[in-house]
């Protein structure tokens, strides 16, 4: 199927990004799992290959074409990176006389709301310590969403000061991290690390606890969107019933060549369990393969 053909295609081209491909951590994996980043940096190897991708595929695309529209403008750099004491950073975008740092980030609609989390306002700080320690002045950081699923007045964007005390507590953690002989606890939950973690495998996650409260900002946001996608189909589903339903008896064309026209098709044929258990005096069966069964309320 052509969808098979296109994701193998853009893993395949997106593998070979300098980005995706890179050894050293950056500035973006500090504030995420700790144990994650322990891996990171000691290099172990990856366990889980059948990560979701697409998200962060559209996002490098997105990144490019930013980069592609500020080229030439001279009161911005574009990709800076930025190496300072061993750690490199890749800075979206550099406004030199504004003294700010942007940083483009792909979102959702619905999860615009935990836009700006603590993770993404590490990697910030780590940013303006790398900038103000490579020869620019930066006293602003900011995060810019551009929703996938909206339009121009649906971006949004989060600013705060340059705070030298916080980049270097965000960096002390990294250090803390990378001279760790313990390996970090886990801090996901299993369903999040099938998903995005390339050592699941390794590192089975965060047991699932449905009692437990969940405070994890990367969690929340995938089940807020889940939410909120379910209502919306939810709601298309009963849109559609009662369109059905005043549609019945209407047959033709209309001038745009909408054709409506109404069949009567056979019931779903089964077996007649009742029949063959008297026939053979039982029912042969088997079973068929496992599958998850995700359950939000
Ligand atoms: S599998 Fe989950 S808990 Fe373990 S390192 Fe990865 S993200 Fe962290």
């Amino acid at each position: 199927m052509i969808k098979e053909i296109l994701v193998e295609k853009l893993i395949t081209e997106d593998s070979k990004r300098a980005r995706t491909t890179q050894v050293n951590v950056g500035p973006s994996e500090i504030g995420g799992c700790q144990r994650r980043l322990w891996y990171r940096l000691n290099a172990v190897k990856p366990t889980n290959t059948g990560t979701s991708r697409l998200a962060a595929i559209m996002g490098t695309s997105i990144h490019t074409a930013i980069e592609v529209a500020f080229s030439g403008d001279e009161n911005y750099l574009t990709e800076v990176e930025l190496t300072h004491n061993g750690l490199t950073g890749h800075v979206d975008l550099l406004d030199v006389q504004g003294k700010t740092i942007w940083d483009w980030k792909t979102i959702t609609k619905a999860g615009s709301g935990f836009f700006g989390n603590e993770g993404q306002i590490a990697q910030l700080q780590v940013y303006g310590w790398l900038a103000n320690n490579c020869g620019y002045e930066i006293t602003t950081l900011g995060l810019v969403g551009i929703p996938r699923d909206g339009n121009e007045n649906d971006i949004i964007e989060v600013t705060c000061a340059y705070d030298e005390d916080k980049a270097l507590a965000y960096l002390a953690r990294l250090e803390n991290v990378k001279t760790s002989f313990a390996i970090p606890e886990p801090e996901k939950e299993q369903s999040f690390c099938k998903r995005f973690c390339e050592f699941y495998g390794t590192c089975d996650g965060l047991p699932e606890n449905t009692q437990q409260e969940i405070t994890n900002d990367e969690v929340i946001q995938l089940l807020v969107q889940y939410k909120s996608l379910q209502e919306q189909s939810k709601k298309v589903g009963q849109e559609l019933d009662f369109l059905k339903e005043a549609l019945k008896g209407t047959t033709g064309v209309t001038p745009q060549g909408i054709s409506i026209k109404w069949s009567q098709l056979a019931g779903r044929q089964s077996v007649d369990e009742e029949a063959v258990q008297k026939l053979l005096g039982y029912v042969p069966k088997k079973q068929g393969n496992g599958y998850e069964r995700l359950t939000i309320k």
